[in-house]
């Protein structure tokens, strides 16, 4: 390609490489991609799409080689598996006519776990009128994506099939009666 030079090869095959063209018109519109139609995702493989993932040379990234869509795949895999499994998780949760309380916590926050025992034992003292929810933020982080919680530990009340509301833990704790009439 430098000197314009002609060479004669004799070869039983060829790869051709003349360039780098994702066949992602198909979802053009659909996820976001880049100006060159690379699929964005983040290090989980989440596309812009919830319960969309992306794997290998269709995204948007630094090395296109076979490690790293191998790679790719298995985070991908992972992903779309606790998508699943928290989401049915969460409509089993939510269907029935209880007022639920979903209680995100991580094991490395301070006060997460105080909090989990106090609602635990609120709860059962209500004689169980609410359902608990205990979402630990180290491993699912479908469900606070969905309702954009990012501080932790924090209480939400889902009640009438309403948008959840915030509530203070403290309030959740020794107030739960209170809150059923709200
Ligand atoms: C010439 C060449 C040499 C390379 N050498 C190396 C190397 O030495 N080492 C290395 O690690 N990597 C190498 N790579 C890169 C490596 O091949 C890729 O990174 C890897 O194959 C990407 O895997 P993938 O599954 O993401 O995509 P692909 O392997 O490209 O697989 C995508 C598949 O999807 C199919 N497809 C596309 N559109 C649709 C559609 N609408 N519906 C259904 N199917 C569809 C395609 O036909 C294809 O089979 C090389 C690439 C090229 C082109």
């Amino acid at each position: 390609m430098k000197t314009g030079e002609l060479t004669d090869f004799k070869a039983d095959g060829i790869f051709i490489y003349v360039g780098n063209v994702p066949s992602t018109g198909f979802l053009r519109g659909k996820v976001e991609m880049d100006e060159r139609g690379y699929i964005i995702s983040n290090d989980m493989m989440e596309t812009s799409v919830s319960g969309v993932y992306v794997a290998g040379d269709a995204r948007e990234k630094y090395l296109r080689q076979v490690v790293t869509a191998a790679a790719d795949g298995a985070t991908a895999a992972v992903a779309a598996e606790r998508y699943i499994i928290e989401r049915e998780d969460f409509i089993a949760e939510t269907n029935p006519n209880k007022p639920l309380l979903m209680a995100f916590w991580s094991p490395v926050v301070e006060g997460s776990l105080e909090m989990i025992s106090g609602l635990e034992k609120a709860v059962a003292g209500s004689g169980n009128k609410f359902r608990l929810m205990k979402i630990d933020m180290s491993c699912k982080k479908n469900i606070a994506k969905k309702y954009n919680i990012r501080e932790v530990p924090s209480v939400y009340l889902i009640k009438d099939g309403k948008e959840p509301v915030r509530i203070k833990p403290d309030v959740a704790i020794t107030g739960l009666e209170k809150l059923l009439n709200k």
